[in-house]
């Protein structure tokens, strides 16, 4: 039998409106436009792209905390099966237990007036998830342990502590509700490198303890291909090319992977120089070029770029790429 995607994705559309207008409807902007795409349960998916290219926004539409245009996303585990798009709100309560966000900032995520171990315990307070303090207790310790925290500093408040320990704690809160799948939006870009790989190892361990499946959202393909085992890659709003990570790090078809790859520090000295610079700034997605969207820094453009979408096809097994090139 075939395994099933935990997150299907179909034509999603997310637009939000310019301002107001005193009649009729105002200009939208399309910040993620027909996005297909599936994660598999247990997957680390990964999302890359430069800022603006819609990737947070998609992983909110995953998460609905920003409205769905059209399209459809489900989520089918075992047990439930979810229209994301149209949940009710005692649904989408259910749905918010099963499907999380790490943060990207923990020195913001974390309120400075609470204690570690409360600001743990608050999602399963305000969920609902346990009936006695001492439930509560039993499972902000659990989760504190495998997020690797010492117990002790339950007690302590977040100024006491390193960034990499805000982002355990942080982590921690997310994971106590026993979520199925987790967004993690450049949860390692504000840390040090060092502290990065330490995190980054902490959330594999994690995923391999507590049976998870991420969305793992980064302008940053060394630690995308550190990490993940699928990747997509995103400009303005719309998907470009998706690959398992190896076959897309060893065999990038699409101009725009090719220059972010390229623009990858590398220490073989035969690679410096090689490097494919992009030029120029993503457009803005309130006024997208027509025809392939990358047409206006793409260095292998041709008349058609300007005019044709360029489609989605399969190049080799679960290789997917939208270039008239390749
Ligand atoms: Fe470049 Fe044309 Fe391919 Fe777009 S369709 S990436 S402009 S070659």
């Amino acid at each position: 039998m075939t395994e099933k995607p935990l997150i299907r994705i179909n034509k999603l559309n997310v637009e939000f409106p310019l301002g107001r207008t005193l009649f009729g409807k105002p200009p939208m902007l399309s910040a993620v436009n027909d996005v297909s795409l599936d994660i598999m349960p247990g997957q680390f998916y990964g999302l890359v792209g430069e800022s603006g290219s819609g990737k947070t926004t998609l992983g909110k539409a995953i998460l609905r905390a920003v409205h769905i245009s059209s399209g459809e996303i489900t989520f089918d585990d075992s047990d439930v099966n979810y229209d994301v798009g149209s949940l009710a709100k005692k649904e989408l309560k259910n749905y918010r237990k099963l499907a999380q966000l790490i943060f990207q900032d923990p020195y913001a995520a974390l309120s400075p007036r609470m204690t570690v171990r409360d600001i743990i315990a608050e999602p399963l307070e305000v969920m609902g998830l346990t009936k006695t303090r001492e439930e509560t207790d039993e499972r902000v310790r659990d989760i504190a342990e495998k997020c690797r925290l010492n117990l002790e500093h339950l007690r302590r408040f977040p100024h006491a502590f390193s960034g990499g320990q805000r982002q355990r704690i942080s982590i921690a809160r997310t994971l106590v509700c026993n979520p199925k799948f987790v967004v993690a939006d450049e949860s390692v870009a504000a840390l040090d490198v060092s502290i990065q790989a330490d995190i980054l190892n902490l959330l594999q361990s994690l995923q391999d303890q507590l049976g998870l499946t991420f969305l793992f959202i980064s302008h940053d393909l060394s630690v995308v291909a550190h990490i993940c085992d699928h990747v997509a890659v995103m400009y303005l709003g719309t998907l470009v090319e998706s690959a398992p990570t190896r076959k897309l790090f060893d065999n990038p078809s699409h101009p725009y992977t090719k220059a972010l790859l390229s623009a990858i520090p590398s220490l073989d000295p035969d690679d410096r120089g090689k490097s494919q610079k992009l030029e120029g700034e993503i457009p803005s997605p309130a006024n997208p070029p027509p025809g392939c969207k990358f047409h206006t820094r793409c260095p292998l453009a041709e008349e058609r770029c300007r005019t044709e979408v360029p489609q989605w096809r399969e190049l080799s097994k679960d290789h997917y790429a939208a270039c008239h090139l390749v």
